[in-house]
């Protein structure tokens, strides 16, 4: 998004807000984004500094992320603050060439790259579904948010036990009595076999 800054040139101070409604589909190239489910809804605000203009704000975008744990799609809102200073000339003795604040372009603020990078580094790197996700059974694939699966696996982590009782104390009491004699039958069989 460019903005144009003519109407704060050379009023040290001043400022405006601006409110647009931006295209998003580049964070699709994120792997861990399915897709975007609207536009990004940018607030900005910029200030004549006297050496250049500050640009604050928030953006938000809704997507659709794969949950790290059982894959499945989940609805989420990237949302994220930026505070960028474009300067009138080049900073003269930057300590770091890669970390130099942008440049006024006539009297125009390109706010593409600070927006994209902003968006990109707001995308969880571990997304889940929700906090206690049981993710899927190593053995078989199946959701284990969905109820115990037929496998008699010896490696299921211990550290999830607790969770997956709570889950079954949750779940219907019919069902869950029923899951639990025959989990119980299978694993003496299992036991008697070896
Ligand atoms: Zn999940
Ligand atoms: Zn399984």
């Amino acid at each position: 998004m460019r903005l144009n800054i003519s109407s704060l040139a050379g009023r040290k101070g001043a400022s405006f807000r601006v409110k647009r409604e931006l295209p998003g589909k580049f964070v699709e190239s994120a792997p861990e984004v399915i897709q975007v489910l609207g536009p990004i809804l940018a607030e900005l605000q910029v200030t004549n500094t006297g050496e250049g203009y500050l640009v604050t704000g928030s953006l938000s975008l809704e997507v659709e992320l794969l949950c790290s744990r059982c894959l499945r799609p989940l609805e989420t809102t990237l949302e994220t603050a930026i505070e960028e200073e474009f300067l009138n000339h080049p900073q003269e003795h930057s300590e770091d060439p890669w970390d130099e604040d942008p440049l006024v372009e006539g009297n125009e603020l390109d706010t593409t790259s600070l927006i994209e990078e902003s968006l990109l580094v707001s995308i969880p790197m571990k997304p889940v579904c929700q906090e206690d996700c049981l993710g899927l059974c190593p053995g078989c694939g199946a959701l284990l948010s969905e109820g115990v699966c037929d496998c008699p696996d010896p490696t299921i982590d211990i550290r999830l036990a607790p969770l997956s009782k709570l889950l079954a104390q949750t779940s219907e009491t019919t069902t869950s009595e029923r899951r639990k004699d025959h989990g119980s039958s299978k694993e003496k069989t299992f036991k008697s076999k070896s």
